[in-house]
């Protein structure tokens, strides 16, 4: 038997709870793990309120991402012992995830915990982590320079937001964060943003141009924050866009992308090639400061998970949350 988390839809009551649960409750697949740590995603919050359509399949064992240790692997490429992570391809969705002490997954989605962080720091990192170093890189790739002026970031406080400014600040970027938690200002500085601006600045309904300022954008809000961010990023810039913390909808016009030829980068972190997630995770261990890092996440244990999802939806947490689902 082992501790997870579970959710359940019967008779259309959908009902999220610390349940014991055993082995044959988990999917097929080539490797087994011991999970030792996973976090809590703004998907992973949706899931287990059920106020996103996230669950697949029902009963279900959320979290979109973890990090364990192999117990039992038919596949050559995965030792007993090793450390792995897993994040996306529908892990928590439509195949039981890492909010609980064991896994059993498919070998082709795992990859090995790159050198240079721990098996806690991936997961204060996680999905949010890993989506913000796509975002970062996706600005890299378009040659977006620190020299090209101040890069925006929205929903800042939040995991995907935090952790864009460690990283481009550690880049040489100058940043901007975007924050509805203005009180929160010291904690942004403290991270590597220049300045902070309100929130409310960029979430209202806007004009098609403004007055061009970004020389780069990494959006987790969507809606008119994302339409007003096109709206006012410099000829030729990019925007990254992986997030709808404000809406889905994108209330924009034409205008930036065919008079100042900016880009607009979709920014999906859940089926992203095998690739991809080793150069970004290389990449995120090369760059992070532990230090930064920790100042940014606070520990939960599996039977907390529950009632954290709620305060995440409600912006009541900064950061990131890991979830030790050892407690
Ligand atoms: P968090 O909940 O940690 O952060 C979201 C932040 O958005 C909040 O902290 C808040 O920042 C801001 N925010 C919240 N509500 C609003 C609102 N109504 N209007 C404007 N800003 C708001 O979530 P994550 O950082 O983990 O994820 C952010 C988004 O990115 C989510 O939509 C998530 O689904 C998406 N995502 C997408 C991925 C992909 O593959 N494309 C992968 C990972 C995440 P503040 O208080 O500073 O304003």
């Amino acid at each position: 038997m082992f501790k997870a988390i579970q959710i359940s839809n019967d008779d259309d009551k959908y009902t999220a709870q610390y349940a014991s649960l055993d082995q044959v409750d988990l999917a097929e697949g080539d490797v087994e793990i011991d999970v030792q740590y996973s976090t809590l995603n703004y998907k992973d919050a949706l899931a287990i309120t059920g106020k996103g359509k996230i669950i697949r399949d029902f009963p279900m064992i959320p979290g979109i991402d973890f990090v364990g240790a192999v117990t039992k692997s038919s596949d050559d490429k995965f030792k007993e012992g090793e450390l792995v992570i897993l994040n996306g391809f529908g892990v928590g969705e439509r195949f039981p995830g890492g909010l609980s002490q064991k896994a059993r997954v498919p070998a082709k989605y795992l990859i090995k915990l790159p050198a240079g962080i721990t098996a806690k720091e991936s997961m204060m990192l996680g999905t949010a982590g890993y989506t913000a170093m796509l975002c970062v890189q996706g600005l890299v790739q378009q040659g977006v320079k620190p020299e090209d002026g101040e890069i925006l970031v929205t929903g800042a406080n939040g995991g995907v937001g935090s952790v864009a400014i460690m990283l481009l600040s550690k880049l040489g970027y100058t940043v901007v964060a975007s924050t509805g938690r203005p009180n929160e200002s010291a904690f942004l500085t403290a991270l590597g943003a220049s300045q902070i601006i309100p929130r409310d600045t960029l979430s209202e309904p806007g004009k098609p141009m403004g007055k061009e300022r970004w020389a780069g954008v990494i959006d987790s809000v969507g809606s008119h924050t994302l339409a007003n961010a096109c709206a006012t990023t410099k000829y030729g810039g990019t925007v990254t866009a992986c997030g709808l913390a404000q809406g889905m909808d994108f209330p924009a016009t034409v205008a930036p992308f065919i008079l100042r030829g900016i880009k607009l980068i979709g920014i999906d972190s859940v089926m992203r090639p095998l690739e991809d997630r080793y150069n970004a995770w290389q990449e995120l261990a090369e760059l992070i400061d532990s230090q930064k890092l920790a100042s940014i996440s606070s520990e939960i244990g599996l039977s907390k998970a529950v009632d954290a999802a709620s305060d995440l939806l409600a912006g009541k947490i900064r950061g990131r949350v890991v979830v030790n689902v050892a407690n």
